[in-house]
C-alpha cells in the first residue's frame, strides 16, 4: 500500500482562458502537506524491505516532515536534524508527526553533518531530491494522471533540487510522451535556468526567495543532464509574483499552498511565459504545509515597503 494518497485531477475554471485549459494535480492535498511523500514513502517502504529500522533527515522542511509521516505509518522511529533557523511552525509540525527533532547548527550543511553520522547498518538517510527511488516515486504522480483522464500538451511545476523535475519526466517517459516542461524557480533560486544557460551544472553563491522550499545552490545531476534530452523549459518568475499568485489560489480554490508552489502558479500570468500553441496544461500544484497565510502577507508587506 503506496503512502500517498491519489490526489483530485481537477479542470480549473479561474486559471483556464480562452484557448488554454488549465488541469490541475492537486498534491496540495497529500496528508504530510505536498508531493513529497510519493517519493520519500516509496523509498521509505523499499528501505523497511530491506530491512531498515529507522530513517534519518535533515531537511526542516517538506521532505522532512514526509520523512516524519511515513515512519509514523510504517512504524519506525524517525529523527529529523534541523538547523537553528528552521521556523517554530516547521518544527512543531515534523513533531506532530511522531518524529525525534534535533536542533544542531546554524546552517543546514551542520544539520545535516549531523545527520549523516547517524546513519548505520540499519537507519536509511532520506535525500530531499537526489535519489534514484525518490524520482520512482514522483513519477507516479504522472501515472495516476493519465490514468485518470488527463490530456495535456505540456506540464508546469517547480523546481528546487530537481527531483520533482526529474520524477515527472521519467513519468513522461514511462508513458511514452515527449510532452514539454515549464521548470519554474524564483529568481533568487535559480539553480535550474544558470545551468542551462551556462550549459553545465552551476553552483549558486547565494540564495535569496520567499519560496525557500526551492533553496537549492544546486540541482541534481540527474535533472540537469534530463534538460539535454527532454523538452524542458526553464522560467523565472519574481518572489512577489509566487505570493501573488498563492493569494490568488487560496481566493480561487480555497487551498493554502507555499511560494514555491506559488512560483509554478504565477507562470500561467499574461506574459510570465510563452505558453502559445498549448491548447492544455497539467500544473503540479506541489503544496507545501511549511507557510501560512501570515507569513505569505507579512512577505508580501516587506516586499511592498522595500519597493
Ligand atoms: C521540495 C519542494 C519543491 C521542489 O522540489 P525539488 O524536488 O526539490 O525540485 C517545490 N515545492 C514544494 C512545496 C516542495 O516541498
Amino acid at each position: 500500500m503506496p503512502l500517498h494518497i491519489e490526489t483530485p485531477l481537477i479542470a480549473s475554471s479561474p486559471l483556464s482562458r480562452k484557448g488554454l485549459d488549465v488541469l490541475l494535480k492537486l498534491e496540495a492535498l497529500q496528508p504530510p502537506g505536498s508531493f513529497k511523500i510519493r517519493g520519500i514513502g516509496h523509498a521509505c517502504e523499499r528501505h523497511a524491505q530491506a530491512g531498515k529500522r529507522r530513517f534519518v533527515s535533515s531537511s526542516g522542511g517538506n521532505a522532512g516532515l514526509a520523512v516524519a509521516y511515513a515512519g509514523r505509518r510504517l512504524g519506525l522511529p524517525v529523527t529529523v536534524v534541523v538547523p537553528e533557523t528552521t521556523s517554530a511552525r516547521a518544527r512543531a509540525l515534523i513533531e506532530a508527526e511522531g518524529a525525534e527533532l534535533r536542533v544542531h547548527g546554524a546552517a543546514w550543511h551542520e544539520a545535516n553533518a549531523l545527520a549523516l553520522s547517524l546513519v548505520d547498518e540499519a537507519t536509511a538517510f532520506l535525500h530531499p531530491f537526489d535519489d534514484l527511488l525518490l524520482w520512482e516515486g514522483h513519477a507516479s504522480l504522472i501515472d495516476e494522471a493519465i490514468g485518470q483522464g488527463a490530456r495535456f500538451d505540456a506540464v508546469v511545476l517547480s523546481v528546487g533540487g530537481g527531483g520533482l523535475l526529474a520524477g515527472v519526466v521519467e513519468g513522461l517517459k514511462r508513458n511514452g510522451l515527449s510532452t514539454p516542461v515549464f521548470a519554474v524557480e524564483t529568481h533568487g533560486a535559480a539553480s535550474l535556468a544558470r545551468s542551462v544557460e551556462a550549459g553545465h551544472r552551476v553552483e549558486l553563491s547565494e540564495i535569496a526567495t520567499v519560496a525557500t522550499s526551492l533553496a537549492a545552490r544546486q540541482v541534481c545531476e540527474q535533472a540537469f543532464e534530463m534538460t539535454k534530452r527532454h523538452d524542458i523549459r526553464p522560467v523565472l518568475v519574481s518572489d512577489r509574483a509566487a505570493l501573488a499568485a498563492c493569494e490568488r489560489f487560496l481566493e480561487d480554490h480555497r487551498i493554502l499552498v507555499e511560494p514555491a508552489c506559488g512560483a509554478a502558479l504565477a507562470v500561467l500570468d499574461e506574459g510570465a511565459a510563452d505558453l502559445s500553441g498549448l491548447r492544455s496544461v497539467l500544473v503540479v500544484v506541489c503544496g507545501g504545509a511549511v507557510a501560512t497565510i501570515d507569513t505569505i502577507r507579512a512577505a508580501q508587506a516587506a516586499l511592498a515597503n522595500a519597493a
